[in-house]
């Protein structure tokens, strides 16, 4: 199986090196031609508002949708959480987005870089928790009839999944912890 890391922006190699870990083939997407052999595509933290814009000089956005269509499933972390919802609150005026998972995202809705901050997380399918990085992160505001909460902080959900669409608003490729990197391989991509 290959998995892609659009490498545009943001914490790709991290992403890379914690699927390598588990034995699967990670690639580094610069190009859409390379979503091709790709049977999910990882979207990482970094800066949306940046990635959008390369997304579009890029030619991405068409590419990734058609893909999705095609079956190839998709994981947005943290900026890639925003880049597949349906809706984004406290977007920049003209910033683009995939539009892919019903879910309402509110951006930067922790604050600040300095309000950054770690949290144990309870995941239904994780008997431990999983360690939460949270860095300038967005939460999810709504989720539609069709998409599963996956873990909530507080009042907020952090994680979610909609079929072949999983967002986190939490950094889980810097923890070393591929727990959650072998749930998109293996049920959401796989499954
Ligand atoms: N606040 C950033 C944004 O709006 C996301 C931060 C992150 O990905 N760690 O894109």
């Amino acid at each position: 199986m290959q998995i892609g890391v659009l490498a545009l922006q943001g914490a790709f190699r991290e992403h890379i090196v914690t699927l390598e870990a588990l034995d699967v083939r990670a690639v580094a997407v610069r190009l859409p031609e390379q979503l091709e052999g790709c049977e999910g595509l990882v979207i990482p933290g970094g800066e949306s508002t940046a990635i959008a814009k390369l997304m579009d000089a890029y030619g991405f956005y068409e590419p990734i949708a058609r893909r999705h269509a095609e079956g190839m499933g998709i994981w947005g972390t943290c900026a890639g959480a925003i880049l597949v919802a349906k809706n984004v609150i406290d977007a920049v005026p003209d910033q683009r987005s995939l539009g892919l998972m019903d879910i309402t995202v509110r951006r930067n809705a922790y604050g600040r870089q300095v309000d950054s901050f770690e949290a144990p997380l309870q995941f239904d399918s994780f008997f431990e928790p999983f360690q939460g990085v949270f860095i300038r992160a967005p939460w999810i505001e709504e989720v539609g009839q069709g998409v599963d909460v996956l873990a909530s902080h507080g009042e907020h959900v952090v994680a979610a999944r909609q079929g072949d669409l999983m967002a986190t608003v939490f950094h889980p490729e810097l923890t070393g912890d591929p727990r959650i990197h072998r749930y998109f391989v293996e049920s959401v991509v796989g499954g």
